[in-house]
């Protein structure tokens, strides 16, 4: 990452650690469904953004056009153009290639990644019919959500490459 002469910034490959601003709360829970780590707090105040983004390294996704004219956020911010998420997710796949690589890796909720855990310590915490078709499990360090593959994968899996592909977005 970095600006260029007009201070747009300019992206090489994905950005390892990423902030969304108040408005793109649904972008960030795609990004992390997909393992992206993306910092989201419903109704951050921009210099928080601008703080956070600064101490942790993060490249900042924002609709407002007055937070990207900040001094802070010169280098770091990418401007999403669109309200629609699918067209947010193709707008940041043309930049640095969005992958399903890291897929479920993350808690949705506190955006840490996932341990893997023992079908035997999944027992009695998941549905028991989730317990027995499903073999593996990864447990939120934070919250101590729970996460499995089956079927929900799939279909989210099948959602994502729809909305990076459709036409029109
Ligand atoms: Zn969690």
């Amino acid at each position: 990452m970095g600006a260029d002469r007009s201070g747009r910034t300019v992206v090489s490959g994905a950005p390892s650690r990423l902030i969304a601003d108040a408005m793109l709360g649904k972008l960030a829970r795609w990004l992390r469904t997909l393992g992206y780590d993306c910092a989201f707090e419903p109704g951050i105040a921009d210099d928080d953004i601008l703080k956070r983004a600064v101490d942790e390294g993060r490249v900042i996704l924002t609709r407002d056009t007055l937070l990207i004219q900040r001094r802070a956020a010169r280098g770091r911010t990418i401007f999403i153009e669109s309200d629609s998420v699918s067209c947010q997710l193709k707008q940041l796949s043309r930049l640095f290639g969005i992958n399903a690589e890291g897929f479920l890796t993350r808690c949705l909720r506190c955006n840490v990644p996932l341990e893997q855990l023992d079908k035997e310590a999944a027992r009695g915490k998941v549905p028991p019919y989730v317990f027995a078709t499903q073999d593996r499990f990864s447990m939120c360090t934070r919250c101590s959500r729970i996460y499995w593959g089956g079927t929900h994968k799939v279909r989210m899996i099948e959602a994502i490459e729809r909305m990076l592909k459709g036409g029109g977005g």
